[in-house]
């Protein structure tokens, strides 16, 4: 066991390619030294549903989208290559060239109705494209020769070359695993997180700047990249189509391998889609029995395995390579201390919101500057979140204007206002599963330096410097509120109190010009809240401008320059901390503290103290 374990560490050690590409090149070589034709044909199926699969697990498994229109993608991609094959065109490159495009347009024109309403409607309008989908190549018998099927293709060429037999196998398999490569390199990019973190919640997505429907376009559109491929190469493989290859059935396969191998994985689909291939050629009545196979396949799976072979395997590797322990010596040697933060002043003006008929802010004013915590205080209830939300963009005020620095930002999307500079914390922690602490405080980087998707894919020297960049800055906010022991645990393992400090660190790695805190402190020890508190005043003290909504008392008064009370969504009262622990209105609304005549400010205060401790709670 421990030799084994040994092994796998070093194997787990290896750059992440090395196998992948391993399995590839055999992938290439083993059914030409098998020599069988049958397993070389099943083989040469199972690469192109393999590329079917892996689009599925773009839209669905990495960004959430239940987008079944796959099969209508492939056919457009293979009618393309076929008709190109038609009139002479048998160029094999120009036909994956041209028939990519065309999936990625039936993608979009199919896909943008769907993403603009939700992801059921998505799922609707992609069935039924694919239910239509024989009927529609029927209409344009002349071209696509109907139910009778496209005949007139000739053999494809390379080079001028005619490519076929073995020679045509190693085209199908380049192609398969070239797409893998484009696909693992977006995964394992801040795009593929971007994706991850999308999936679990948009709107944790738009606070760390990512433009929801461009991202799930995004995905879309690559999801049918591949698709496209899979149809030229299918088209190419005997020379003829029919609509019957593009059937419900068919799609129902490519589901039921996605969700098999898992459909959050890249090398998953590979499994997935080998398993269904060989699996439903051993049924000798295969057109009559496939849809109960692949039915059974999605039921069995999705019940007793949700995450698929994928997420098994990935469990037992971990358990076999054992926990991954941080060096915090190299930890701390990154450290630098906070580096200075361009603050920007928020300015609240006369804003009012309204839920139906419940008034949950009405005409609020509120200032918060560079380098000074503004805190904002009020019993359960009284429009803090909300106020929160209204900043952010994900609510649109009723009335009133909000200003960062010069820049109005109550007509902006929530992205946008986040690339203006504003990060905030949830009340209750937004932490995506299937990522690392260590990739979730990535996640909040997203808005800094911009790397493109093509950068990603070819690995160009300034997605390196980003990544580097990346993780140097995660390290050091994960070091600076404490918790950098836990960066290779999962997110969402993490205790309440550590999964806030996360989220402190996801807004620190953005240099935040404006920092939202909702109920920072709840949830945390005693240790935390005092760690939190110095970190919360050093990053004041390094120029940010910090709003704190905050039910420990204590923590206000020892942190706050400004303190402003809500009640029933109005200001109720504004000062320093000892104004308002000296408001009588803010004692008894806020605290339910009535000061008696003769009580001095000392007694309110230690009164005050002993309510922070159960002032946390909620
Ligand atoms: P706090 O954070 O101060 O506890 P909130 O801002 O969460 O208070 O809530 C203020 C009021 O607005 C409450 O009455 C709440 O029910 C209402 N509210 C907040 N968000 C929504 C929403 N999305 N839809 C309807 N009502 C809401
Ligand atoms: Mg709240």
């Amino acid at each position: 066991m421990d030799s084994l374990r040994a092994l796998a560490r070093r194997v787990d050690a290896l750059p992440l390619w090395v196998l992948p590409l391993a399995l590839g090149v055999a992938v290439i070589f083993v059914p030409q030294a098998l020599g069988d034709y049958s397993i070389q044909r099943q083989m040469q199926l199972s690469l192109i549903l393999c590329l079917l699969v892996s689009g599925l697990n773009l839209s669905l498994g990495y960004a959430g989208e239940l987008a079944l229109g796959q099969v209508a993608m492939f056919a457009g991609g293979a009618y393309a290559a076929g008709l190109l094959s038609t009139y002479g065109h048998t160029d094999i490159v120009l036909q994956l060239l041209v028939a990519g495009l065309v999936a990625v347009a039936v993608g979009i024109i199919t896909g943008v109705p769907g993403l603009r309403l939700n992801s059921w409607s998505l799922a609707m309008t992609s069935f039924f494209l694919v239910l239509l989908l024989p009927d529609v190549i029927s209409i344009f018998k002349e071209e696509t020769g109907g139910r009778n099927g496209l005949v007139t293709m000739h053999r494809g060429t390379l080079l001028g070359e005619p490519v076929k037999g073995d020679a045509y196998f190693v085209v199908i398999a380049v192609v398969t695993l070239l797409w893998f490569v484009v696909m693992r390199n977006i995964i394992v990019s801040r795009h593929g997180t971007a994706l991850r973190v999308l999936k679990q919640s948009p709107v944790l997505a738009q606070s760390v700047g990512i433009s929801v429907f461009r991202m799930k376009l995004l995905a879309y559109a690559l999801g049918s990249v591949p698709a496209g491929l899979a149809g030229a190469l299918f088209a190419n493989l005997d020379l003829f189509l029919s609509p019957e290859a593009f059937s419900f059935t068919y799609a129902t396969t490519i589901l039921a391998a996605s969700i098999v191998g898992g459909s959050a994985s890249v090398y998953g689909a590979v499994v997935g889609a080998v398993i269904l291939q060989f699996g439903l050629n051993q049924s000798s009545d295969y057109t009559r029995y496939s849809l109960v196979i692949t039915g059974s396949f999605l039921l069995i799976c999705g019940v007793l395995l949700p995450g698929g072979l994928a997420s098994l395997a990935r469990a037992g590797w971990r358990r076999l390579v054992g926990r991954r322990e941080v060096d915090m010596a190299a930890v701390r040697a990154l450290s630098t201390g906070l580096p200075k933060i361009a603050g920007q002043s928020l300015r609240v003006e006369q804003v009012t919101k309204s839920f139906g008929g419940n008034r949950a802010l009405a005409e609020v004013d509120l200032e918060a500057r560079p380098g000074r915590v503004t805190a904002l205080i009020g019993p359960n209830g009284s429009g803090k979140t909300t106020l929160l939300n209204v900043v952010c963009g994900f609510y649109r005020p009723d009335a009133g204007a909000i200003h960062l620095g010069n820049v109005r930002i109550d007509r902006m999307a929530p992205h946008r206002v986040a690339r203006a500079g504003v990060t905030r914390t949830f009340q209750t922690p937004n932490i995506p599963p299937g990522i690392t602490v260590l990739e979730a405080v990535i996640a909040g980087r997203y808005m800094t330096r911009r790397v493109s998707m093509i950068e990603a894919v070819l690995r160009l020297p300034r997605f390196w410097r980003v990544r580097r960049e990346d993780e140097v800055e995660a390290w050091r906010a994960l070091d600076l509120v404490g918790i950098a022991e836990t960066a290779y645990l999962e997110a969402t393992s993490l205790p309440l109190g550590q999964r806030r400090l996360l989220e402190v660190a996801r807004c620190l790695v953005a240099r935040p010009g404006l920092l939202l805190l909702d109920e920072v402190a709840s949830g945390l020890d005693e240790d935390e809240v005092a760690r939190l508190r110095g970190l919360i005043r050093r990053v004041a003290d390094a120029g940010a401008t910090v709003l704190l909504v905050e039910h420990n008392f204590q923590l206000v008064l020892d942190l706050a320059d400004e303190i402003v009370a809500l009640a029933h969504g109005s200001v109720m009262a504004r000062g320093t901390p000892e104004q308002i622990a000296n408001d009588p209105r803010v004692l008894s609304e806020y605290l339910g503290v009535e000061p008696s005549r003769d009580d001095g400010e000392a007694s309110v205060l230690s009164r005050l103290m002993s309510d922070s401790i159960t002032g946390g709670d909620k």
